[in-house]
């Protein structure tokens, strides 16, 4: 079995000579489901997988699309090649077709998935995102993953939009307080989805893992001197001394309103070098750092987004096709072409 479009240029060729030609259309989002071989996880595509290997988003297995069908494409296939072989031996001449209602509800029969009303009618989940990278539309269980046709992970997109809410909460008089810890937890989540992915997919002593099991990225002087150690990636580049200072100081206030109630304690003044308070004092926060801290977490962000993927690489032709698509649509904008 292989994916081919007739139509796709460099494509035209017939995996096997004497193959048959099986049309699977998309749901009516015009998305295809898709079920990792690995880990069985479900997710739904908007892109048939013509242009690069599938990506499980959950494991980040690469895949050829065919190894990814869902159970209901994997069933409607096996009856189209039932009924072609009956066929063939019958040697009569009539009209045939399947019964797609009953195969999909047979299909869906003993899973924990309702049966679709219609044919191709793939199941929901929890997540519609865009890929910034390629494009392409993906619907994952859960919040972060793999694009699918890319491979570019989401977390990254994911942690700006936050940041985005964190701060337009913040300029609207919001509490720069819960605003603060609000930061920091999301960065911290982003950062254990990497490490974790690390963990999955780099071997490592046991000892390491451990680590990085247990790794706190609300800790980001030991979390930047680890990932700079083991996978060279260095998550302060190009971010001005100063403003890594205030983060760092920031990071320390956050841990100080998140567990001793905002009061300085003596580990605060040991660790943080603030000079500016003294012990007993109740930390405020303003406006303008919580911003300045954000804007550090967005940056230190792209820093280990962008290290992780050189060492996961993503598929390129992809990204290349929707950059070269977006560029058209702007100059058709402009009116230059
Ligand atoms: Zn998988
Ligand atoms: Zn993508």
């Amino acid at each position: 079995m292989a994916v081919f479009n007739p139509g796709w240029p460099n494509q035209d060729e017939r995996p096997h000579p004497d193959c048959i030609n099986i049309m699977l259309g998309s749901d009516q989002r015009a998305m295809w489901g898709r079920k990792c071989p690995r880990c069985s996880g479900y997710w739904r595509t908007a892109a048939p997988g013509l242009i690069a290997k599938a990506v499980c988003p959950y494991c980040g297995e690469h895949l050829e699309p065919h190894e990814c069908l869902s159970d209901a494409h994997m069933a409607y296939v096996e009856a189209c090649c039932a009924l072609l072989r009956q066929v063939m031996n019958q040697d009569e001449d009539g009209s045939f077709s399947i019964g797609v209602k009953e195969l999909i509800e047979q299909v869906h029969k003993d899973g924990d998935m309702p049966a679709p009303p219609e044919f191709f009618v793939e199941v929901t989940r929890q997540t519609r995102f865009t890929c910034d990278a390629c494009g392409t539309r993906n619907d994952i269980l859960g919040r972060f993953g793999y694009c699918s046709t890319c491979g570019t992970r989401n977390d990254f997109a994911m942690l700006l939009a936050d940041i985005e809410a964190i701060r337009a909460g913040v300029n609207a008089g919001g509490n720069t307080v819960t605003a603060l810890k609000e930061a920091v937890d999301a960065f911290d989540s982003f950062g254990r989805n990497y490490a974790r992915q690390f963990m999955a997919h780099i071997m490592m002593t046991p000892a390491r893992k451990t680590k990085w099991g247990r790794s706190n990225f609300a800790q980001i002087e030991t979390v930047a001197k680890n990932l700079k150690d083991d996978f060279d990636i260095d998550i302060l580049r190009r971010i001005d001394p100063a403003h890594v200072e205030q983060a760092k100081r920031m990071f320390h206030r956050r841990h100080l309103h998140a567990h001793r109630g905002g009061i300085v304690d003596q580990m605060y003044l040991d660790e943080s070098g603030d000079t500016t308070v003294q012990l007993g004092h109740l930390l405020r926060e303003t406006r303008e750092d919580v911003i300045g801290v954000t804007q550090a977490i967005a940056k230190m962000g792209k820093n280990l987004h962008e290290g992780f993927h050189s060492i996961f690489p993503v598929h390129q032709r992809p990204i290349d096709i929707h950059a070269e698509q977006q560029a058209k649509s702007r100059n058709g904008r402009n009116g230059l072409v």
